[in-house]
């Protein structure tokens, strides 16, 4: 049997693209029999869509704030530039037409989020009672919360309202709470909010940023501890894009290979629960790098792939389904893998490797593909 170093060699979309082959020899010992599914969450495949899942699409998630753009905390590495392309509602009363104009427009669900206050909570306070009242009207229609930091209280009318979803960001390290979100709380306080949210009927999916702290790597491996001490239902993992950090402290890159063991770390922690890379991460060949080393480690599910990375989970033997969900900000995708068992569609792997072949070089189209043999058996 080739190496899986050999595999990911044999990918043409991949080359210029480099791996620790130390790391990958470890992630491939580490496998035992088969990596086991994997589901890719991309618009690129639209075409595989069924009527089951044709809704599916930037509309489908839309994501609204209850502040608008406003945000008191301006992180770091955000600015509040997040919140810019969200439908804003400001009052209970526009965020009930926004919902019913959403739903109307073949909407399935809606990220609701907002600006924090200097506490690092969003004030959902007003706003309940019409969430409850969206739930009632449309008991199908799913609602992922941004929570932020909460109380046992607040956990609790949130679970109230009907939210089905509860996000929030586990952060590890107080120099990252302090530096780059400006905040007087705790690692404690983030842990405990954790813990308030876990102890609901919620679907609690927390997000740990890698790189959060300029770039390098500090607690993440404290929030990965956290979130291995309350088991959320998913894992989701981002790499820090950094677009608008400040002058007098910029943000590098994350290593790729730094993030790939963290996935090995965070998979060998964590090995029953969906694990999953959200859209966030650098683009380029540190995206090539970082999406192959998230197949490798065995992570169950990854939002817009790098070309060439299907094709190189079907060449180690990976089940692979496609997800043909848009979420330009990485809403929908969270919510799907909660129900990782029947998510994505058995796809034909040969005819998305030629996709990925012709979009990656049009001077590869037409060549045959060639799969790793188990890997044909997809449909
Ligand atoms: S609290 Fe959230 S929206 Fe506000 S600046 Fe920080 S990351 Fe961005």
């Amino acid at each position: 049997m080739s190496t899986w170093l050999e595999a990911f060699a044999g990918v043409e979309a991949l080359e210029g693209a480099e791996l620790d082959a130390a790391l990958v020899a470890q992630m491939q010992a580490g496998a035992v029999g088969e990596l086991g599914r994997v589901n890719f969450y991309t618009p690129t495949f639209k075409a595989y869509a069924t009527s089951e899942i044709s809704g599916c699409g930037k509309s489908a998630w839309p994501a609204i704030s209850i502040t608008g753009g406003d945000c008191k905390l301006q992180c770091d590495h955000c600015k509040a530039k997040i919140l810019e392309p969200m439908i804003p509602a400001r009052t209970a009363d526009e965020l009930w037409r926004v919902a019913n104009e959403q739903i109307a427009a073949g909407a399935q669900g809606m990220l609701l989020t907002g600006g924090s206050n200097h506490r690092n909570e969003v004030e959902y306070g007003p706003y309940y009672s019409t969430i409850r009242r969206i739930k009632d009207s449309f008991p199908e229609f799913r609602i992922a919360l941004h929570t932020a930091l909460v109380s046992a209280d607040i956990a609790r009318r949130m679970e109230d309202a009907g939210i089905d979803a509860a996000m929030m960001d586990v952060i590890g390290a107080q120099e990252t709470i302090t530096q780059v979100y400006h905040l007087k709380r705790t690692v404690e306080d983030f842990e405990r909010s954790l813990e308030h949210l876990v102890a609901t009927q919620m679907h609690v999916v927390p997000h740990i940023v890698l790189g959060l702290h300029y770039g390098r790597f500090l607690g993440e491996d404290s929030a990965l501890e956290i979130v291995a001490r309350h088991l959320p239902a998913a894992l989701v993992l981002v790499v820090v894009m950094p677009f608008y950090a400040p002058q007098k402290r910029p943000y590098v890159t994350p290593d790729s290979h730094e993030v790939g063991r963290f996935f090995l770390r965070a998979r060998q922690a964590l090995p029953g629960l969906p694990l999953l890379l959200g859209c966030a991460r650098p683009p380029g060949r540190a995206k090539q790098e970082i999406d192959s080393y998230a197949v490798m480690a065995g992570l169950n599910g990854l939002a817009h792939p790098a070309d060439g990375v299907v094709e190189l989970a079907a060449r180690l033997m990976r089940d692979v389904r496609v997800t043909p969900a848009c979420c330009s900000i990485a809403v929908g995708d969270e919510v799907m893998a909660l129900n990782a068992d029947q998510a994505g569609l058995e796809v034909d792997v040969g005819r998305i490797i030629e996709m990925e072949r012709r979009r990656a070089a049009g001077r590869f189209a037409g060549i045959p593909v060639v799969t790793a043999g188990g890997a044909s058996g997809c449909h």
